[in-house]
């Protein structure tokens, strides 16, 4: 019998150490570390167990049996500590390595027992029918209160792995249910041989029992290969992406912010897990979680640095109540200045510069409160023969300078736009119809005494007729303002061209 039990150490402690190494193989998997040293732990606990059994005498007993303690008490807390790291509790994680005081403690103690008498009181050897000798050890009440503070601590486990089971996937809650009922299956054969077997005589080293727990430990850690890297995944995503992401909590406190959006909204009071979100965030209005339906919600968040913030809101709800949320957080300052590039550009005319119809009649929508608006049409004179003579590229170069000469002129209370081809409109604002045909026909003027000269030394002369009409009300469509100048311009073409003339009701019936 005793044969058999020395073949049952001796082969789990080889299955421990094979499991061991292939736990620190495989470091990356969350709690790998934590559970190789589980596992040399059992190895002490197997090799202890081992040489009691072939001790010659009670002093090498007492030592082995020593030796073994240091798995007893290491296991619990190594097992606490697989949990705490795989279910990336960042919390316990912080104190987790203080843990380890309290198997170290105790073990100081055990070796150290012959001096201070605190953990046994005294040894006996007892004749087992089938095991042969068997050392019997007089706990002190102390050392029982510990053994009992010691054999709940998988429980703390059992309760980690079932929070975390609550919060993930389904296909990940499979791998996390095998490891729960391995911690679990360690609890009730500690309890089993604690309160049954040693007291009907069956002495089985636990570390034996814990076979199967390793096994089904190592089965679902391994086994479920592709679940291993979810944590680690998502844990990277969170450090490297490329988007805030704040979780606040029902107070409005920090619980959690990652890298970027620590850089997205640094401000001179550091933001930081426990802060408020509203004094961090220094936005123009004030967080308020009752406020929000619970739906998500998208804000743009203008920063002190000029830089845009869009901010979406997803709140966390728990048995129907909001708790906390979740804050994405991106800089949208490029996009929104691409944006308005794209409007400005939008509004613009590619060749002059000037508005085009379509930002003209967005500055008119735009524009209001003007006492008087009056619209001027400008078209050149026979643009199509200075195109016909000096060619397309020449005729682009008087429609440049024509413009610029038009902005330079029109600066005041005006609008200038390019609305056609050869056609221009002037749209002023808050001036006489008398000052307005003045400006114009000054402008014709100048246009008629400019020469334009092309690359080759030819010099274009050209000229402009102007029609000119004022709005009869306030409300009134731009489009038809623009149709009577266009009325009135038609009547100077008719007239000989190079000349400015005013809308009036009689034009329309010539
Ligand atoms: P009118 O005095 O009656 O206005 O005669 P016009 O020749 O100016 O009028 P018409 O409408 O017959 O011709 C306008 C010409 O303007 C025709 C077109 O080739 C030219 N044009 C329109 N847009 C552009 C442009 O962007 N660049 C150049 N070079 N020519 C243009
Ligand atoms: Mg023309
Ligand atoms: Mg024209």
């Amino acid at each position: 019998m005793q044969f058999l039990q020395g073949l049952l150490l001796a082969s789990s402690s080889i299955l421990y150490v094979f499991f061991a190494y292939y736990a620190f193989r495989h470091r990356e998997v969350p709690g790998a570390i934590s559970l190789g040293y589980l596992m040399l732990a059992t190895v002490i606990w197997s090799v202890g167990a081992y040489f009691e059994i072939f001790a010659s005498s009670i002093e090498q007993m007492i030592f082995w049996r020593n030796v073994q303690q240091i798995g007893v008490f290491g296991v619990p807390m190594l097992t606490l500590s697989f949990a705490i790291k795989y279910t990336l509790n960042r919390a316990l994680s912080k104190i987790h390595r203080f843990l380890f005081v309290f198997p170290a403690v105790i073990n100081l103690l055990i070796f150290t027992n012959g001096y201070h008498h605190l953990m046994r009181s005294g040894y006996d050897i007892v004749e087992n029918a089938i095991f042969g000798k068997e050392l019997v050890v007089h706990a002190t009440a102390f050392d029982t209160m510990l053994v009992g503070i010691n054999f709940v601590i998988p429980l703390l486990a059992v309760a980690l792995f079932f929070d975390f089971r609550q919060k993930i996937g389904v296909a990940y809650k499979r791998q996390v249910t095998l490891l729960m009922i391995s911690t679990l299956y360690t609890f009730l054969v500690t309890a089993l041989k604690m309160s049954v077997l040693s007291s009907i005589g069956i002495y089985i080293s636990m570390s034996v029992l814990y076979i199967p727990s390793a096994i089904l430990f190592f089965f679902s850690l391994f086994r479920f290969d592709y679940f291993n890297l979810a944590p680690i995944a998502y844990n990277k995503v969170f450090d490297v992406i490329h988007e805030g992401v704040v979780v606040i909590n029902k107070r409005m406190r920090i619980v959690d912010i990652n890298p970027f959006a620590t850089a997205l909204i640094a401000s001179e009071d550091k933001i930081a897990v426990g802060k408020d979100i509203n004094a961090c965030l220094k936005a123009s209005f004030q967080f308020e979680l009752a406020a929000l339906s619970g739906q998500m919600t998208t804000y743009n968040l203008s920063c002190g640095d000029n830089r845009m913030i869009d901010m979406t809101y997803h709140p966390i709800i728990a048995s129907e109540n909001i708790v906390g949320a979740v804050l994405l957080l991106a800089d949208v300052t490029g996009q929104k200045e691409y944006e308005k590039f794209l409007i400005e550009r939008a509004y613009q005319d590619g060749l002059t510069g000037l508005l085009n119809r379509f930002g003209l009649n967005y500055f008119h929508d735009k524009h209001e409160g003007y006492q008087s608006l009056i619209v001027c049409v400008l078209d050149l004179d026979h643009f199509k023969s200075i195109n016909d003579q000096y060619g397309h590229l020449n005729g682009d170069t008087v429609l440049i300078q024509f413009s610029d000469m038009l902005r330079e002129t029109f600066t005041d209370h005006c609008e200038v736009a390019r609305i056609g081809g050869e056609e221009f409109a002037l749209y002023l604002y808050d001036q006489t119809l008398e000052n307005a045909f003045e400006r114009a026909d000054t402008f014709r003027k100048r246009i008629d005494n400019h020469v334009v000269f092309t690359e080759d030394g030819n010099a274009i002369h050209f000229t402009v007729s102007i029609g000119i009409s004022i709005s009869v009300n306030a409300n009134e469509p731009l489009k038809l303002i623009i149709a009577r100048a266009d009325e009135a311009l038609y009547a100077a073409k008719n007239a000989n061209r190079n000349r400015v003339m005013l809308y009036e009701t009689n034009i329309a019936n010539h």
